[in-house]
């Protein structure tokens, strides 16, 4: 007798069939994952204030991946680009990830070549925090206010330097913004992440940089950096932050920089883990001791719709459409 065709019934049920040994086979990767360490790679020096999102962020998050050591990697230099690039470029395991801030968005604008694409080289997983930034000035510069700095920017002018974590850092942004907005130019000093910037300032090497609160609000607290301005449209809460005006009351309306952070992993990561991954991130955001530390230090934690890959994804295109254009007027690049 010839063999009898495959009736529908049947057909679904080996769909189903098929079905079910996937999600069984998912369900024994998710069970064991992650099996070894889990990588983390940050775009900037140890020690800086992107360093110190992502340390704060693993030692929470791992709790919530079997315990698993997540190792931080720093990759600095060319303003972010050089870790967001080894990181478009790992292996899609779910063991390399990025941990990067406001510079995945600006770098497109300022880059005629960049080694990976933004919006298709990487997985979303979520975004993290958002951080106002402090324009601050070396500890023996005789301004000591806002105004003072003003004037003491013109009677030095082309003398003065400014700065930053190289082309696409935050710090690149904010000067960039605030050069343009006073209409003084400045020599800027790039360096590979704004830790060693920070030590140079302190030192009197250079003169003024925009930095993330993460990395300025203990040197502020301690009088060790003159302090001038916040760069949102609103004054912070923090105490040691409180007193700063915005560069939006001292005259540069509309001046608003506040940096954000966002977890990425290569494109191809599979979606069952970077579920698993989004997941712990937002249990470590819930966490009262991350928020409590990420509070004092001036960052916000993300409570939002923001906190999906979706929504990742659909924030960073906005903000690229946002500051795409300002950089373009600016006319900064680098090949
Ligand atoms: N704050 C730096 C920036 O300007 C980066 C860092 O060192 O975390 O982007």
């Amino acid at each position: 007798m010839p063999p009898q065709p495959i009736t529908a019934w049947r057909q679904d049920m080996h769909k189903t069939l098929l079905a079910l040994a996937a999600l069984t086979a998912t369900g024994a990767a998710l069970a064991a994952y992650p099996e070894k360490p889990v990588t983390f790679v940050v775009p900037f020096t140890a020690g800086g204030p992107t360093d110190k999102v992502a340390r704060d962020l693993a030692e929470v998050m791992r709790k919530h991946l079997n315990n698993q050591t997540i190792l931080i990697e720093n990759v600095g230099g060319a303003g972010g680009t050089l870790g967001a690039g080894k990181v478009a470029k790992a292996a899609p395991d779910g063991y390399t990830f990025l941990l990067h801030h406001i510079g995945m968005a600006t770098a497109p604008a300022l880059y005629r070549t960049l080694p990976y694409k933004v919006l298709d080289d990487f997985e979303y997983v979520g975004m993290v925090n958002e951080v106002p930034m402090t324009l601050i000035g070396r500890p023996s510069l005789p301004a000591s206010n806002y105004a003072e700095l003003v004037k003491w920017l013109e009677a030095n002018k082309g003398k003065v330097n400014l700065a930053n974590a190289g082309l696409g850092a935050a710090s690149h942004l904010c000067g960039l913004l605030f050069q343009q907005s006073i209409k003084l130019d400045m020599t800027t000093v790039p360096y590979k992440g704004t830790a060693p910037a920070m030590s140079d300032l302190l030192g009197g090497q250079v003169d003024i940089m925009c930095d993330q609160t993460t990395n300025t609000s203990a040197q502020i607290e301690g009088g060790k950096v003159k302090a001038y301005a916040v760069t949102t449209s609103k004054p912070l809460s923090t105490p040691a932050l409180s007193k700063l005006p915005t560069l939006d009351s001292q005259g540069l309306k509309g001046f608003n920089v506040a940096v954000w952070h966002g977890l990425y992993a290569p494109k191809g990561t599979p979606k069952a883990i970077v579920d698993q991954v989004n997941g712990a991130l937002r249990n470590a955001l819930k966490d009262p001791e991350f928020i409590k530390r990420q509070e004092a230090l001036g960052a916000v934690v993300i409570t939002d719709a923001r906190l999906s890959p979706v929504e990742h994804k659909k924030f960073v295109e906005a903000e690229i459409a946002k500051w795409g254009p300002a950089i373009k007027a600016a006319g900064q690049y680098a090949d």
